[in-house]
This record gives structure tokens, sequence and C-alpha cells, in this order.
């Protein structure tokens, strides 16, 4: 069967194409003061008076493996600033979630609850804090206030010390073991809150469901190990000579200007590792956050990757068990970082380093910090993510605690982009865009599929939805609605503008309308400020015109695909292509499409590439037809129950046309026929197969590719 394929834009109010264009958008109290002050500013760059405050840190800490214990001493310096005075500094105490009695949304080690983080002193201003008096020290969730007996005023910079102790968790949640001798420490130090000029201070407890909003900081942090460990931190490493061994030095020096990758650690050298008990310095300048790793029995593998000028030291620390499946993983980033740097977003990577860690057991899960990540595998796609997250929240001060879905919807969006132009291929436009599907599919409609601006203190079990599916899908519609090249002028100016900086969600509307030179408010309020769904039809096909009609209120481009009697396929040209056409301009209900060689068409499909609340009446003829001719054994239908998993399957006929559901995890397809047996889901990513034996019940085999995992199921 050969295909005809257009995919036709979804098209917005163009009310002008001027410089200035500029939507009119719902915008709350707290920005509209922000533009009062000039803070911020409506053409989406940071206003004439905008600020931020500075912290700095020195930290030593000493890790000792065999008591788990952390002990740290540690000295900050605070400069304030912003236009008020303060009366408090918040300080927040991550491994306060562990502490007995406070909120966390995840079950954790039952041995992990205990005290959080103990704090040894405080000393403001070289004076003694008394910890329990409630008029110098409050501490609620995991935050910490310090209240000054006078206020820091404004262009002043104040002096704090903290001792503290605390042990690193079993459970590996950001931070924790990794095994009996290996760490992973991050969100782990007495850490200065955000005051900034929308939110004042950042009070959001830590639950371990969002991650960053950091001030912009140096560390200088001396990181105390045992004999034989090795660590890697955010950073660049300031005492390399006198720390490693000096084979092990050559090679760390060799691989600062080698682009071939250099096994720095070696299983031979492992074995015979002499390495001291010592302190790893590191230093890093202009970074939200300062993480590290360690152990005994990783491999180590770096390289450079040419970034204009400077040359970015990748590393890799893994398993030596692992060595086979983790050898490629410095060189996929070598690739990522030019790609990044040079092509999407195209802003030079902003970090002299970048270090993956393997420490994570679950395979495809991955956790990013500043200049680091930890990764559950070798894998592209993770290691994507998990690097592009070096722009945003990293090298852009996303503030995450609120809106999520700034760093992690570009982050997904990024990887799938990525992957689809440099990694795969298959660069048909229609497989890219399915890969947002399922994620939106899956709450379609329903009572939690929230407006994308919406903040994600306001989420629940909506988190992933809000915050990946759903805003990336909305990128997806962005790129292809403003094509390429001024979609990436639009992400590349955005990402210039608040490098280091931190924007609201107004300051993302504005740029991208602001450099595209497009008023935008007919996306941005239908899939941002409104609820809906997107729903297309076929309304009719008739002497070649087929008329679309748009049910839903969220637009969404028209994907199309026809295929032509397959008996004269030969004097048909297979071609495909992607036209722009602003179809729902002026709020249009219906568009007619003119479908050449129509007197040839067998059967048309439109958006199964898109998400689509109702996809049983895209399709020409109608889907029940098809079914019509397939005479299908009923016994078919019912209910599954799934081994391995505490999930039914029901198999259902709604208006002629099969249907599955997979109860209660958002999962559901009608479903096209292969045979009388066999079926696929609408977007192709998910087969069935009914498996029949004599005398026994039906069995099935469900194939979701999204996922990569098979379901097997018996009728109950
Ligand atoms: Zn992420």
């Amino acid at each position: 069967m050969k295909l005809k394929i257009f995919i036709l834009s979804f098209s917005f109010i163009i009310l002008s194409n001027s410089i200035n264009a500029q939507s009119d958008l719902h915008i709350p109290r707290e920005i509209q003061s922000a533009y009062e002050k000039q803070t911020r500013s409506k053409d989406g760059k940071p206003g004439e008076k905008y600020w931020q405050n500075e912290v700095n840190y020195k930290i030593d800490v000493a890790v000792t493996p065999s008591t788990r214990l952390i002990d740290g001493k540690e000295v900050v310096e605070f400069t304030n600033n912003s236009p008020d005075d303060l009366s408090e500094v918040v300080i927040r105490l991550y491994y306060d979630v562990f502490k007995k009695g406070n909120a966390r949304s995840i079950q954790v080690n039952e041995k992990d609850i205990g005290e959080g983080t103990i704090i040894k002193s405080v000393i403001v201003e070289g004076v003694k804090y008394e910890l329990s008096d409630r008029k110098q020290i409050r501490r609620i969730g995991t935050n910490m206030s310090i209240l000054l007996a006078e206020p820091l005023k404004t262009g002043k910079k104040i002096t704090l010390q903290f001792e503290w102790q605390q042990k690193v968790p079993l459970t590996l949640r950001r931070t924790g073991a990794v095994d009996e001798t290996s760490f992973f420490i991050g969100y782990w130090y007495p850490q200065v809150a955000v005051y900034d000029d929308i939110f004042g201070w950042d009070k959001i407890d830590y639950t371990f469901t969002t991650e960053f909003y950091n001030n912009l900081s140096s560390f200088d942090v001396n990181i105390t190990a045992p004999d034989n460990f090795l660590v890697w931190a955010t950073g660049t490493l300031q005492n390399s000579a006198d720390i490693l061994p000096t084979s092990i030095h050559k090679k760390y020096l060799k691989a600062q200007s080698s682009k071939d990758v250099i096994n720095i650690v070696t299983p031979e050298e492992l074995k015979n590792l002499k390495l001291k008990s010592g302190t790893w310095n590191y230093k890093a300048k202009e970074v939200t956050d300062f993480a590290f790793a360690m152990s005994d029995h990783y491999l180590w593998d770096a390289a450079v990757e040419k970034v204009k000028e400077n040359n970015v030291l990748i590393n890799t620390a893994f398993p030596v068990q692992e060595i086979e499946k983790y050898k490629e993983v410095t060189h996929i980033q070598q690739k990522i970082i030019k790609h990044f740097t040079y092509d999407v977003p195209g802003v030079p990577y902003p970090y002299p380093q970048f270090t993956t860690f393997i420490g994570l057991k679950n395979r495809g899960s991955g956790m990013e910090f500043p200049m680091m990540a930890n990764n559950g595998g070798p894998g592209k796609p993770l290691t994507i993510h998990e690097l592009f997250h070096s722009y945003f929240p990293m090298y852009v001060r996303i503030n995450e605690r609120r809106f999520a879905w700034m760093d992690e919807g570009w982050a997904d969006f990024i990887e799938i982009l990525t992957m689809h132009k440099f990694f795969n291929d298959k660069k048909e436009d229609h497989s890219f865009y399915s890969k947002f599907k399922l994620g939106v599919q899956r709450k379609i409609g329903s009572i939690s599929s929230l407006p994308a601006v919406t903040s994600t203190v306001y989420t629940t079990d909506n988190y992933g939805y809000q915050a990946y599916s759903l805003p990336s899908f909305t990128y997806a519609l962005l790129y292809q609605h403003l094509g390429e090249k001024k979609f990436l002028k639009c992400l590349k100016t955005y990402i210039e503008r608040w490098a280091k900086k931190s924007p609201t969600p107004y300051d993302f509307f504005y740029t991208f309308e602001n450099v595209s030179g497009e008023d935008l408010s007919f996306f941005w309020n239908s899939w941002y400020f409104k609820m809906g769904y997107p729903d297309l039809k076929i309304e009719s096909f008739d002497e070649g015109n087929l008329i679309v009609k748009r049910i839903g209120e969220r637009p969404v481009p028209i994907s199309l695909k026809v295929a032509y009697d397959s008996i004269n396929k030969k004097s048909l040209q297979n071609y495909s292509s992607i036209l722009g056409a602003d179809i729902w301009k002026n709020n249009n209900r219906t568009h007619t499409i003119k479908i050449p060689n129509f007197k040839k068409v067998e059967s048309i499909v439109i958006n199964s590439d898109f998400p689509d609340f109702n996809e049983s009446d895209n399709f020409y003829p109608p889907l029940s037809y098809r079914y019509k001719k397939l005479n299908l054994d009923t016994t078919i239908l019912g209910s599954y129950k799934l081994e391995k998993f505490p999930i039914t399957l029901i198999l259902t006929k709604k208006e002629g046309v099969l249907m599955f559901d997979l109860l209660n995890t958002g999962i559901n397809s009608f479903l096209l026929p292969i045979d009388k047996n066999s079926f696929t889901s609408i977007d192709g990513t998910m087969t069935l197969k009914i498996i029949k034996e004599k005398e026994e019940k039906n069995k099935i085999e469900l194939y979701l590719s999204s996922y990569d995992i098979t379901l097997n199921g018996i009728k109950k």
C-alpha cells in the first residue's frame, strides 16, 4: 500500500506581524506587579530593574562509607540585592525529608527515617544562634528560618556558618547509597532558599516531588573520602596532582585535550589502586547547586568536546561489572554536546565539564545536577534528556518548584527532537510527532488535564502529564507552527536572555512572540489557559473533498494519510509533505482538503499520530466498515487478567469497533484489525494478539512499543 501524506499546520489568529506582536493573556497579580516594578518586561526580556541575590559557599565535607555519615562545615555569604530589607534568611535542609513525621510523596526505606539533618551550630556574622530558641531559629518541614537580630539591608552581605551531620539514605532519590561503597550525594548541604521579585522567599516544602529553584552561586568544596575512593563532582577538580596516583593523573591530564576517549581508570588499575585517603577540592562558578559521587569500584572514562574556543571535559563513571554496557556513553555525550552547541538549541554548552555517573537501578531513569547526572542506563534518549537539563533548569534558572513544565517539558521535547534529527534513521515527520501522542492521550479530556500554565504546586497524580507530556507536546506544536528556523531562533533568544536568570511563564510566552513577531494568543489561550482537548473528525469525503471538522477547542494540525487502491497504485506517486495552512483561523469549525486522485482512494485516516479525544471518527470509510467485513468472534470480548501486573484489560465493542482499555492506567485505544485475531492501536504503538487454544480460555498478548514490553493475559 502506498501512502500519500500531508501534515497541514494548525494555525493561529495572526493579528499582526509586527515585532511588537503581543497577545492578550490573563496575567496573575504577582506577575502584574513585576511589570509595574520593572523587574520584568512585556517584550519577554529581563526588566530594567531585574535583580537576584547572590550566594557563595565554602564547604568541608567528609563521608564515612562504613557508617554512611556525612559531616559538614559550611560558610555561606549571602548578598541581598533585593530592594527589601530582610528580617529572616530561609535555609533548606533537604535531608529533613527523612525526618520522622515530615511529609513525603514516596515510600522510603524505614531505616532512613530518623532525625533528618542534625544541625550542630548556626553562626550569623560571628554570633552563635541558640538552636532551641524559636525567636532565633524555626524549623518547619524541610525549611529552617533564621530570624535575624537586625534586618539585612538592601545591598548588604551576611555571613552564615553551619555545622551539621546526616546519614546517607538507603533510599536513593536524588541522594543516597548506590551500593555499600558507592554514593551519590545531592540535595545535601544547608542551602539558602531563593528570595525573588515574584514570590518573595521560596518556602515550598521539599517532599521528593519537585526539584530545582536555586540561587546563582559559586562553590568551593573539600570532599574527604577514604582510601581507594574516587570522587566526581560539580565543578572542576583543583588538586588532581595531589590526589590522583601518578599513572591515573597522567591519563587525566591527557583526557583534557583528547577527542578520543581515555580510560582513566581501567579494571586493571582498579585492582591495584593505591589511592590514599584524601581531600578532593572541587570548585564551580555560576552554578545553581553542587552534587558529588564516590565509589571504590567504578571505572572512569573521559574525553573532551570542543565548544567554541573551549574544551569541555566529559566524564563517565560506571560500575566495573558493566564495562561493555557503558563504554560508548562518553562518545554519546560528546555528540550530544556538539549538537546542543551548534544545532539544537544552538547555544554553547555553558560549563567546563559534564559527568554522567551510573548509579540508578531503574533502566531509563535519571537525575540531573549542574555539570552532572546520575543515570540508570546507557540509553541515548536518557543521556540527552539529563544533559539538556544543563540549559533548563540550570543555566536558565527555572523555578521548577512552581513551573516544572518549564524545564521537564523542554527536556522531553529536546530529547525527542535530538533523537529524531541526529540519532534516528527514520526522518519522517509522522514518526516525530507520534512520539508525543501517548503521554497526552492518557489524560486527554480528563478532569486532571489542566491548562498547561498551571503551577506544579497544584498538581498531584497528574504531575507527569502536566510537567512532561503536555508541555513537550505544546512545544512540538509551536515547532510545527513556527517552523524549525524561527522556532530555534525564539528558543535560543529565550535561553540567551534568561541565562543565569529566572524567567516566569510570561517571559517565555512574550519572548516567543517578540522574537517570532507573531501574536500567539490563539495557541497560548487554548493550550495554556483554558480547559479543553484536541478532537478532529472526518465529516465527509465526497468527490475528492475531505471535510474535517474541529470538535475540540485545543487546535492541532491535520495530519493526513491517504491509501490508494492497491491494484492501481503504480499510477500514483508516493510523497509526504508539510503544508502550513491557517486552517482554524477565525475559529473555523471545518476545513476542506482536496484529495488528489480521489477516485482511487481506498482509505483515509487523520491524526493517527496526534492526540485526539475520539479517534473512532477519524477514518474514511468509517472504522466500523472494516469490522463488518471481519465477522469478529464475540467470545473475545470481556475482561483479561494480566500476568505479573495487577491490571485488568477490557475488550469491548463500541459503535461497532473493537476497543481495549487497561483499567485505571489511562491507556486505551480503538483497534485497527490486521486480521481476525490481531489488531493495532490507531497510533501503531500497541499491538494486540488473541491466542485461542482448544478447550482453553482465550489468551492475549499486548505489546507496547513505547515501553518495549509485552503483557500477557488470560480471560477471566
Ligand atoms: Zn528531566
